[in-house]
């Protein structure tokens, strides 16, 4: 499928400085560079959705997503990008739009409004099938992407990936993205999942059942900051470090929590002396309320 990337993704070193002595290296696969919105991994786990809409003659996308969802967004620009329209189903009641609704709604999506208890029901066969029969049967994708066609695409970043590398990290929170990257690689290569939720381990439970045979995962989730989309004085002050260090910018969400931990990990011996790193920037900037300054 054409129009996105705007940008191949590209490796990017980190400054030296900013893991010596302990490992041989961490390089950043800057995958937010693709687009603005649909950066990241959204864009793969959209695309083959995308595809199957156009297939079955679909003219409508229909999705699930929280205030901080760049994944609402993503999914509500490339339904415009490619002429389709978006409803997007949000959890929770906000007394204000968050900037990602907002964009959700600049990009055309109709937002509906539904409660915590209506939203669990997000996989009920008997709820999905009203909101099909309410919006004129939508091409319906569960949140985050996370299906046979989210799984498929992120398959496709592991063809970025060189066989050098001895860790791969990424940020995780359906583990669609992890569950592909995983899936295609061979085995010899290390992959960890930095969750930005609060117990957010809960999600192995899901990764485990779409694992091929033989492949494994290891996550961490103490670097959530008190919650999904939670932040704190002292994450914001270790992006600014990070970005004056490396150039690279974080995004609030996801990104900067996968770093802030493995600067964390590097001193508590996780990774062997001789580790090649490879960390996966997902993208997610759009969502950002801090911005950086031009280095
Ligand atoms: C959506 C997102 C993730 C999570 O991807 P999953 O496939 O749901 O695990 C990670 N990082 C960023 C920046 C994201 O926007």
């Amino acid at each position: 499928m054409a129009i996105i990337p705007e940008q191949d993704p590209y490796i990017q070193s980190l400054h030296s400085s900013w893991y010596q002595p302990y490992v041989a290296g961490i390089d950043i696969l800057r995958l937010d560079v693709l687009h603005p919105v649909v950066s990241g991994n959204k864009w793969y786990k959209l695309k083959y959705n995308i595809e199957s809409a156009q297939e079955a003659g679909k003219h409508t996308l229909l999705t699930f997503g929280g205030g901080y969802s760049n994944y609402l967004i993503a999914a509500a620009t490339a339904a415009k990008i490619f002429g389709m329209k978006s409803i997007g189903i949000v959890r929770g009641h906000y007394p204000a739009l968050t900037p990602t609704l907002k964009a959700c709604v600049d990009e055309g999506m109709q937002l509906v409004f539904v409660t915590q208890e209506e939203y669990n029901l997000k996989e009920d066969e008997d709820w999905l099938q009203k909101l099909s029969d309410t919006y004129g049967h939508p091409l319906i994708i569960p949140e985050g992407g996370a299906n046979k066609e989210g799984r498929r695409g992120a398959e496709e970043i592991a063809s970025f990936i060189p066989a050098s590398y001895s860790h791969i990290c990424l940020s995780a929170g359906t583990g669609t993205t992890l569950i592909g990257i995983r899936n295609a690689l061979p085995d010899e290569q290390k992959v960890y999942g930095y969750v930005p939720m609060k117990n957010g381990s809960y999600i192995m439970d899901e990764i485990l059942s779409y694992l091929h045979a033989g492949k494994t995962v290891q996550l961490f989730d103490d670097w959530h900051f008190g919650g999904f989309g939670k932040i704190k004085p002292e994450l914001t002050e270790f992006m600014y470090d990070f970005y004056k260090i490396n150039g690279i910018p974080l995004d609030r969400v996801y990104t900067a929590k996968m770093m802030y931990g493995i600067q964390a990990q590097l001193k508590q011996d996780v990774f062997p002396p001789e580790a090649k790193i490879l960390c996966i920037h997902t993208g997610g900037l759009q969502g950002n309320d801090i911005s950086y300054p031009k280095i």
